[in-house]
């Protein structure tokens, strides 16, 4: 064991924790998430440098600015035979194969028949698994080395702050994602932090290699998020300049926020109804802020919502009710144990930690069976990274909670642990049709693990991302890495 310390890049606070010393942890391992850490202490404290660059009048709404079809790749199809199969579809495998092609699961089964041409990749004891999907990440706006150059995640220049978008802060060759990948990750939200109420838009994007800009590594078709943060973070940032200053004036904004929202939405509607006529005058004058929470009133835009107390979300759902929208997840949600019912009811998931609370006040009363505790209320259940280090263990970190789950009484099964890191995550970012399971049709975001995932023992030995191998363990040739690594001793062997 070793100490690591870290925070997450919203929190403002330094915390200490201990992981399990796993062989990935090689020198340079250490190395950069050494530097993740102390990139992270930058992460809230100075003032934000990022500015929103001005968009063209007729830009399309940033909710429908991204493609809507899949993309697929030419890489060579693949049978990869023989391993234990979990599918996070209800069904395991315990000797089975999978068909990867034209970037799709083609087939998932026992003993397929492999198609002509097909190279067939033998993976008796191993277990495959879909790639993992983190619904927390701030990689790429928190990047490392630390200079505080990188802080790019919290436009704290206001409380509300709806038109940012984590897209226009994202660093496409942040080692980070290096590491995030050769951990099974393939799919992962990139958020604004949460020093504002409405911190800004979301990205949701692949482990793609060699991306040179945002839209090379973008997921396609992923709906755009909204990230919200209700409690003490807004008052803690903004009480000394201007509010919030408490709950009641977190609320205040958030409603004043939607108030507004909904009277653009109207006017642009009673514009839209006019436009035609002679009369009808000019179009209302561009909001992107106001249209971005325009988005989330149609739906178009899902809400993603930082909220520790039970008390704290259950507001926010009454205020949503208020206003008409829908949260996707609620973020940290220490207490989500307390309001599993509500959350299953209500058909909002919760993203949490295995075990990290206790870091301020309103993250105090949490357990470590509250994720096993929201699945078997009948919520989905998410576990979240939120660091750049725990994104490289998110199947520990599910596994760490199953285990709680059946201390406490609650057998959790492997393929519903599985989910609270795939399908789940996948259901939150809104992209559940077409990745976070192994079916046919779904994307080939496949990852080849040495053993069982739930074991602290375990890696991810293959990663494909649409069908394409993007890193393997066992070969140097195939473990990206960036050209800030070019000339380390641990170059090409990012372990
Ligand atoms: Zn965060």
């Amino acid at each position: 064991m070793y100490g690591v310390f870290g925070q997450t890049a919203c929190e403002g606070r330094l915390w200490s924790r201990s992981v399990a010393a796993v062989p990935r942890s090689s020198a340079i391992a250490l190395r950069l998430a050494a530097f993740a850490s102390v990139a992270l202490m930058f992460a809230c404290g100075p003032k934000p440098s990022a500015s929103t660059p001005p968009a063209a009048t007729d830009a399309p709404p940033s909710s429908e600015a991204a493609p809507q079809t899949p993309t697929t790749t030419a890489a060579p199809p693949v049978l990869l035979r023989g391993a234990r199969v979990m599918t996070a579809a209800g069904v395991i495998y315990e000797r089975g194969d999978v068909l990867l092609r034209d970037g799709k699961v083609e087939a998932v089964g026992a003993q397929l028949q492999a198609p002509q041409g097909v190279a067939v990749i033998d993976a008796a004891g191993k277990t495959i698994t879909p790639g993992i999907i983190d619904t927390h990440s701030h990689i790429g706006v928190y990047a490392s080395p630390a200079l505080s150059a990188h802080s790019d995640g919290n436009e704290m220049s206001a409380a509300t702050t709806p038109q940012v978008r984590a897209a226009d802060g994202y660093w496409p060759q942040d080692p980070q994602i290096d590491l995030a990948r050769a951990a099974g990750v393939t799919t992962m939200q990139i958020l604004p932090g949460s020093a504002n109420l409405i911190g800004g838009q979301s990205v949701v994007v692949r482990t793609t290699v060699g991306a040179r800009t945002v839209d090379d590594a973008r997921f396609v078709g992923a709906p755009t998020g909204l990230k919200m943060a209700c409690g003490e973070n807004p008052k803690r940032v903004h009480g000394e300049k201007g509010g919030p200053m408490t709950r009641m004036g977190n609320m205040a904004g958030f409603r004043t926020a939607f108030q507004k929202a909904t009277e653009y939405k109207r006017k642009r509607a009673a514009w839209e109804r006019k436009k035609g006529e002679e009369d009808a005058g000019g179009p209302p004058d561009r909001d992107l802020g106001l249209e971005a929470l325009v988005g989330v009133l149609d739906g178009t835009i899902l809400v993603h919502n930082h909220c520790y107390r039970a008390d704290d979300m259950l507001g926010m759902l009454a205020l949503a009710d208020e206003f008409g929208f829908e949260i996707r997840s609620f973020h940290h949600a220490v207490e989500a144990y307390k309001i599993a019912d509500r959350l299953a009811e209500a058909g909002v998931s919760a993203s949490m930690w295995a075990d990290w609370w206790g870091f301020k006040a309103e993250a105090y009363d949490s357990i470590r069976a509250n994720a096993a505790i929201v699945s078997s209320q009948g919520a989905r259940a998410i576990i979240h990274s939120d660091s750049a280090q725990g994104i490289q263990r998110l199947n520990q970190e599910a596994a760490k909670a199953k285990a709680a789950g059946e201390r406490a009484g609650l057998p959790i099964s492997e393929d519903e642990a599985l989910r609270w890191i795939t399908a789940n995550a996948a259901w939150a970012l809104g992209i559940e049709d077409v990745t976070g399971t192994l079916e046919a049709g779904k994307m080939a975001d496949v990852v080849v693990w040495s053993g069982d995932p739930l074991s602290v023992y375990s890696h991810a030995e293959r990663v494909y991302l649409g069908g394409a191998l993007v890193y393997d363990r066992n070969d140097p040739k195939q473990q990206p890495h960036t050209d800030f690594l070019v000339g380390q001793p641990a170059q090409g062997d990012l372990r």
